[in-house]
């Protein structure tokens, strides 16, 4: 189980003058096992800052966040231990890859770095992890450059599931795909959770498919969590007024 609570974040020159401006206030929420929870806003609300939070990369100012009852952030020295429990997606996939390397490398190092697999079994996992996410053995001796980017996103999931993880934070993982080939991933990280159980915190600032794959959807306007909904399947479940307006660029995306 993740849980934020009361969060606080500012920077130093985030604002004029060089004056520490807050970027995340008050933040609370909570991920248990095996469930969604998508966080939407548009851009500049401190989503990835958030994320980074998450993820142990930076300290709180003000209030805490644990994973299974541990405060993550807790130096280099413990990284290692939350990471095998903790993974992430983001948009740009080439933090996944050496543009060196073939796939078959780029795949493995997880499984070697936190699982220290090698040899016969880190081949037949490294197949195995392709089949879950429909992508041809062949790809295994491939470079980064000769797949399309859906292809390259399903590369980076399999890399995030490969060491099992119990929670995926995807921010803004599926943006800038196409919207079939978009969908496409939707819907097979919705397959990988049936499969594998676990939680995906899931960032984006796409309604509807923030709504596609939420259990629970929190809203967040200028670092602030203003409204959050469980079984968040409908706009119209959304009461509050930015909820709202973010919920009518749904329909106006579809007049376009
Ligand atoms: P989002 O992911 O929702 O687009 P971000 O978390 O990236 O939002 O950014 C929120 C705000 O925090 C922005 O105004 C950004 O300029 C500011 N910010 C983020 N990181 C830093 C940083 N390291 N130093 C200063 N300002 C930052
Ligand atoms: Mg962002």
């Amino acid at each position: 189980m993740l849980k934020v609570e009361r969060v606080c974040k500012s920077y130093c020159g985030a604002g004029h003058w060089g004056k520490r401006e807050p970027v995340l206030c008050d933040v609370t929420l909570a991920v248990p096992d095996g469930k969604n929870l998508s966080l939407i806003g548009e851009s500049g609300s401190g989503k990835s800052t958030l994320a980074r939070l998450i993820l142990g990369m930076e300290r709180p100012d003000e209030g805490q966040i644990l994973w299974n009852g541990q405060p993550v952030f807790t130096g280099d020295s413990k990284r290692k231990q939350l990471y095998k429990e903790i993974q992430p997606v983001f948009q740009d996939n080439s933090g996944c890859f050496n543009p060196r390397w073939k796939i078959k490398d780029s795949l493995a190092e997880p499984m070697r770095n936190y699982l220290g697999l090698g040899g016969a079994a880190l081949e037949q996992r490294s197949c195995e992890l392709l089949d879950m996410v429909d992508i041809p053995h062949s790809a295994l001796e491939k470079y980064p450059h000769e797949l399309s980017g859906g292809q390259q996103k399903r590369i980076c999931i399999a890399r995030a599931i490969s060491i099992k993880p119990r929670f995926i934070l995807l921010d803004e993982a599926v943006s800038g795909l196409d919207a079939t080939v978009m969908l496409k991933i939707l819907r097979l990280l919705k397959r990988l959770q049936g499969e594998l159980g676990c939680s995906y915190f899931f960032i984006t600032h796409d309604v509807r498919a923030a709504l596609f794959m939420a259990d629970t959807v929190s809203v967040m306007q200028s670092g602030r969590i203003v409204e959050t909904v469980t079984e968040a399947a409908r706009p119209e479940s959304f009461s509050h007024s930015y909820s709202k307006m973010l919920m009518e660029s749904i329909h106006k995306g579809e007049k376009r």
